[in-house]
């Protein structure tokens, strides 16, 4: 590919977000795939068609990479200095914040959540933008102490090319929350939004172009991920890898992205313990346990699906936590005062299911919900009741898996020791959620859990400026805070010699 030119391309045009066909981006151009295929995107909560979406093939893969290499080694991008970057990430923040109800829309109609959920997202994906803009201002280098004669600093390098590669459960925000850092830091990104869901990521992409983020800077590729992520995470002019998805896709990634030694930021599953304690505030405990599962229809990576509560309080807390959950509406995704969206697809729906008949065959009771929703005007969408399971041991195969949807399980605790073991007892460690009002016990137990957020009397896992990111088989790497710019640089150490004395280390 030639070198990048100079000249002034037009800035890209902003189109209307709802269309017939998507494009993927290559290189700053709204392109067709090289077999001129296309796939179906559909609205889950009603099942019907969407748009039809561009669907790469791995020659166009290979393009996009080379976009994003040429960009990467030639474009000026990295070049600009940090002010002129920040500026337009900013725009792109301010873009976004002109077209916000669209871009709700959009992300409700593609995803079936619900339309509070989306405005949520939504807007936390602007402010993202608007964080990482401050946050490289002041991503600096060091200066080290060294014997005398001698000076050292440090300087912080975009790592490269980056294959984003994202999930189906926050399409916009998980866009965001792998773009924004990467092209703060100066890198280029390939990304491969979820085949389920690849509407607003495209439009992000083509907002960063509308913003003036030069060409080959931010591509997209959408496609299946067997293929195209595949690819990409294989390819030997990739530098680094960030991804967001199921922990047995990211082992696999990790074994491939080894084999070219790529830097690696894997978000994966969670199954995270949710504890109340005796004392606890017993209305916020509730209402922030129902959040915790139930936001997003419970299709979240930190949803708090494992619920311990403590004996003294059970029968008062489960009376109020079942009241509350039969108070949730579902219904028209785009209506305010919905709580709860759909499924995101038919296959997961089954799988929701599976776990809780399964939790019924080994013995546990659905207290509450439990089975597919008909939802009027949405008859042929995918939505399941908000369900509660009791009666359930440990080992129970809905107690250690993630299940990827609306359904807590509970057990009872009374010892602050042993619920911490079991909080523990998990493959996983992404979130972790603590009612109490002992603030003691409080940081006691904060510092016993073994997972990479902890909540406090606080229904809600992350701001930007806040790591996100697990321990264990929930990933490694933290996204959305000031440290995530260290992922997407190299840090080089520059040490060099000022006195007037030369060296001369061998003596001859
Ligand atoms: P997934 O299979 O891990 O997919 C996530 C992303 O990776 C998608 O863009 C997918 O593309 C792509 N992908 C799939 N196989 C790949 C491969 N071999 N190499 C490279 N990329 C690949 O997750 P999912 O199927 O969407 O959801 C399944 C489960 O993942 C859920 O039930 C849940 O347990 C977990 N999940 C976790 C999170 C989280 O935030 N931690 C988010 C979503 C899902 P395609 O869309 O084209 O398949
Ligand atoms: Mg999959």
């Amino acid at each position: 590919m030639a070198k990048v030119s100079n000249e002034k391309k037009p800035q890209m045009e902003p189109l209307e977000m709802k269309r017939d066909l998507y494009h993927m981006i290559i290189n700053g151009e709204r392109v067709t795939s090289e077999s001129n295929e296309t796939f179906t995107t559909y609205n889950p909560a009603t099942g019907a068609p969407l748009a039809q979406v561009v669907k790469a093939t791995t020659a166009d893969a290979e393009k996009a990479v080379e976009a994003a290499r040429n960009a990467f080694d030639f474009g000026k991008w990295r070049k600009y200095p940090v002010n002129k970057r920040a500026r337009v990430l900013n725009k792109i923040a301010a873009i976004m914040r002109s077209r916000f109800n669209e871009l709700v829309e959009v992300e409700v109609l593609n995803s079936g959540k619900s339309l509070s959920a989306a405005q949520g997202q939504v807007m936390q994906s602007i402010e993202d933008f608007e964080f990482y803009a401050g946050a490289i201002v002041g991503h600096r280098g060091t200066v080290n102490n060294v014997p005398g004669g001698f000076f050292n600093y440090t300087q912080n390098e975009p790592v490269g090319v980056c294959a984003q590669i994202i999930p189906w459960n926050y399409p916009m925000m998980m866009a965001a929350w792998k773009i924004a850092p990467a092209i703060a830091a100066g890198c280029s990104v390939v990304v491969k939004p979820a085949s389920l869901t690849p509407i607003t990521a495209i439009i992000l992409t083509e907002i960063c172009h509308e913003a003036g983020v030069p060409e080959g800077v931010v591509n997209i590729v959408p496609g299946p991920g067997a293929l195209i992520g595949d690819y990409l995470v294989e390819h030997p002019k990739v530098d680094k890898v960030a991804f967001t998805g199921s922990t047995p896709t990211g082992k696999d990634i990790m074994a491939k992205a080894s084999q070219t030694l790529k830097r690696l930021t894997l978000e994966l599953g969670g199954k995270s313990p949710n504890i109340v304690f005796d004392d606890a505030d017993i209305d916020a405990a509730v209402a922030g346990s129902l959040f915790g599962i139930f936001y997003n229809t419970g299709q979240s990576c930190e949803a708090r699906s494992r619920l311990y509560v403590h004996e003294e309080i059970y029968d008062e807390f489960m009376e109020k936590f079942i009241e509350k959950t039969r108070q949730l509406t579902l219904g028209n995704p785009l209506d305010q005062g919905t709580h709860l969206g759909s499924i995101i697809s038919r296959s997961q729906l089954e799988v929701i299911d599976g776990y809780v008949k399964s939790a019924i065959e080994e013995g546990a009771t659905v207290v509450e919900g439990g089975h597919e929703l008909t939802i009027e005007g949405f008859e042929d969408g995918f939505w399941y009741a908000p369900t509660i399971i009791t009666n359930v041991t440990p080992n129970m195969k809905a107690v250690r898996e993630e299940i990827f949807g609306p359904v807590v399980v509970v057990q009872t605790f009374t010892d602050e020791k042993a619920v911490v073991k079991e909080a523990n007892d998990s493959e996983y460690g992404l979130g972790s959620a603590i009612w109490t009002k002992d603030q003691g016990r409080a940081t006691r137990v904060a510092h016993q859990i073994q997972a990479g957020i902890v909540m406090v009397n606080c229904p809600f896992s992350a701001f930007p400026g806040t790591p996100f990111g697990g321990y264990k088989q929930s990933g490694f790497g933290r996204e959305l805070c000031v440290e995530t710019l260290d992922l997407y640089t190299e840090q080089k150490s520059v040490l060099s010699y000022y006195g007037n004395r030369p060296i001369n280390p061998f003596g001859v």
